[in-house]
């Protein structure tokens, strides 16, 4: 099996829905990028604070940051079964990460703008296990609780219309060349993300057995 994976695609196509799952089911241990700056942000670190600013523009956090950061987390970890959720989302952030891991598959996943709008302003997260809901597709057991750990859900700030608007103006620009880039080394597989959150995770699951 796979076991050093990019999870790639826009905003709400479901990187962390999936990454959640194959972490449960596979074994992996994720890294997401924005898990970790969210975290920072809540703790008032200097690297919270100095992140929060594009976050909450929609704008990317400068890649020297980004880097550093997980370039350290990946090489702590050493040889484990590896998700990446939201890094690399430049070329510069995908060269750095060569230098660190090499990578096996980089899971592409595709949805539509109009269905990403309504994924991402309906979403609800957990500050504290990270878990993320759909108002109406995948909405908590109790309104507002996250099921797994009982924590009171909220919407991020950057799930709010406008900003979600620029968040896909920037993954345009600056995280859709990732799909060329893997293509060309051979490593993409692109799934088609709509449908259930299940039948998704069985193509996802086939492509890193293959
Ligand atoms: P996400 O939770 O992956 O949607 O990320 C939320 C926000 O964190 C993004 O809109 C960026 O501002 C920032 N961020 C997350 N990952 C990265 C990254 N790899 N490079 C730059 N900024 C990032």
């Amino acid at each position: 099996m796979k076991t050093k994976v990019i999870l790639l695609g826009p905003p709400g196509c479901g990187k962390g829905t999936q990454a959640e799952i194959m972490c449960d089911r596979l074994g992996f241990r994720k890294l997401s990028t924005g898990d970790m700056l969210r975290e920072a942000v809540r703790n008032g670190t200097e690297l919270g604070k100095e992140a929060k600013k594009y976050m909450d523009a929609g704008k990317l956090v400068p890649n020297d940051i980004i880097i550093g950061m997980m370039s350290e987390k990946i090489r702590e970890l050493g040889e484990v079964p590896l998700l990446l959720d939201g890094f690399p989302r430049t070329i510069e952030q995908a060269d750095a990460l060569a230098t660190v891991m090499d990578v096996d598959v980089a899971v592409n996943l595709d949805v539509s703008d109009a269905e990403l709008v309504d994924r991402l302003t309906k979403r609800r997260s957990c500050p504290k296990c990270n878990s993320v809901y759909h108002l109406t597709n995948k909405p908590p057991a109790k309104k507002g609780v996250c099921d797994r750990c009982q924590s009171e859900l909220y919407q991020r700030d950057d799930d709010t219309e406008a900003t979600v608007k620029n968040r896909l103006k920037v993954y345009r620009e600056s995280t859709l060349p990732l799909i060329d880039y893997y293509g060309k080394m051979g490593k993409l597989v692109t799934i088609e993300g709509v449908g259930t959150i299940d039948g998704i995770y069985a193509k996802i699951e086939k492509a890193l057995k293959n």
